[in-house]
């Protein structure tokens, strides 16, 4: 990198540099393609490490003494003693919905399962009655509170997914909440169209008949629009079966939605082999995946998008086999999995669990929260790692190595955000706790 090794001449001028890193994690150097086993323990942490940010890109990257030599910033931020990455990338998400469903939990808690809700008119057709009937500003309003608090734990770029619509127009109007999202919000959102999340009541006995709904009205009408990158389906028993996702992701293929998939997640259904089958760029969940459904990702180089938050919030009692997965060479992501059933905003606390119940390291559970995800949502070549020219999306966390990203969990590390070069979270500088119980 010539730009650390230059040692004479006038410093040049950056808006912001950020220094003192006790590690700096850049994951630069790696393979130009999601990365699989050890390559998800090479975090290229540079000590005592500096970056320099003008108009929005990484101008530079390496140690402090380095960094300072070269540039003169505008902005300076200290990151003694704290741990300096790429911002989060949340692979996965259903960012967009009305209403909530804390009764429901309280069911599940007593012991009713998820698909025993859903038959009666509960779980996501709930949220889908619910999103029907609010205006378009109202989804907006929603989505942006809920982007603040995904921000605020670091995540700087998050996927979207439609399916609370179920009808065309209400799939657009989600689609379209999304769309102004993306506009409105610092975080960048990426947009799927997942109209195959459920069969709505309308269709309950004529199945085939929405999924014709979707292949003929909802897909070329979200292509035509241009409002969707991705498109989706819930493969699973009551739901979608493997030859409609088969049918509705080689349709939306052809109209450019690239195509992702929720698989085996209640259940080994084979949704992980229709995933390498028509070269799905992500396969979802994989919580009850075959061993050959897995290498037969592994071939296609399909990455696994592994939600433990929502095995855990839906109390599976079962979480995907990352080590297998690992094993086997096929690249893992991390998600939240947010949604109605799901509520759950942080990528930190994803780590903390992908650690304890998958037993991914800290090291490869940042690895599949940044690049990697970053490739499942196809943006690897603006954001997931810090090198020069990315997009600086940067995270500072209050800790001193990456090893506590997943040791320390329940709580937010985060001390400040960049987003594009620019500061959009300072935790620092929202003043003391008050302590009330305190005497004098
Ligand atoms: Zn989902």
């Amino acid at each position: 990198m010539s730009r650390t090794t230059r040692k004479t001449g006038a410093k040049e001028r950056v808006d912001l540099l950020i220094a003192n890193a006790e590690e700096l994690l850049t994951l630069r150097g790696g393979p130009e393609k999601p990365r699989s086993g050890k390559e998800m323990r090479e975090l290229a942490i540079v000590r005592d490490g500096a970056v320099a940010v003008r108009d929005g890109r990484i101008l530079g990257i390496g140690t402090t003494k380095d960094i300072l030599r070269q540039f003169k910033g505008g902005y300076i931020i200290s990151a003694q003693g704290k741990t300096v990455l790429p911002g989060f990338i949340d692979p996965h998400t259903h960012l967009v919905f009305a209403g909530s469903r804390e009764d429901e939990f309280e069911m599940r808690v007593a012991g009713t399962s998820y698909m025993e809700l859903t038959s009666s008119g509960g779980g996501a057709l709930r949220t889908a009655k619910e999103t029907r009937s609010a205006r378009l500003e109202k989804l907006v309003e929603l989505g942006l509170e809920r982007l603040d608090a995904m921000l605020s734990h670091g995540t700087t770029t998050v996927e979207a997914k439609s399916g609370y619509g179920l009808t065309t127009s209400d799939e657009l109007k989600i689609l379209e909440a999304t769309r102004r999202l993306n506009q409105l919000h610092s975080v960048n959102v990426v947009s799927t169209l997942m109209g195959a999340r459920a069969v709505p009541p309308e269709y309950h006995n004529n199945p085939k008949e929405f999924v014709n709904l979707v292949l003929t009205e909802m897909i070329p009408r979200v292509a035509d629009r241009g409002l969707a990158e991705f498109c989706d389906v819930f493969c699973e028993r009551g739901a979608f079966s493997l030859e409609q996702t088969k049918q509705i992701l080689v349709k939306g293929k052809a109209a450019g939605l690239k195509p992702k998939i929720h698989a085996d997640e209640f259940s080994q259904l084979g949704g992980a082999e229709i995933a390498a089958d028509v070269g799905a760029v992500s396969a979802e969940h994989l919580v009850y995946s075959s061993i050959e459904g897995i290498k037969a990702l592994a071939r296609k180089g399909v990455i696994a998008v592994l939600l433990p938050a929502a095995a855990f919030s839906l109390m599976l009692g079962r979480y995907a086999n990352a080590r297998l997965m690992l094993d086997s060479g096929l690249p893992i992501a991390l998600g939240t999995g947010f949604d109605a059933d799901c509520w759950v905003e942080s990528q930190q606390l994803v780590i903390a669990m992908a650690c304890r119940f998958m037993h991914m390291t800290p090291a490869e559970a940042i690895t599949a929260a940044t690049i990697n995800a970053a490739y499942a949502v196809n943006r690897a070549s603006e954001v997931g790692t810090l090198e020069v020219g990315k997009r600086a999306d940067i995270l500072v966390l209050n800790v001193p190595n990456h090893s506590f990203i997943g040791y320390r969990f329940g709580g937010n590390l985060t001390d400040k955000v960049i987003k594009n070069g620019r500061l959009v979270v300072d935790r620092e500088k929202q003043g003391e706790p008050v302590f009330m119980n305190k005497t004098e």
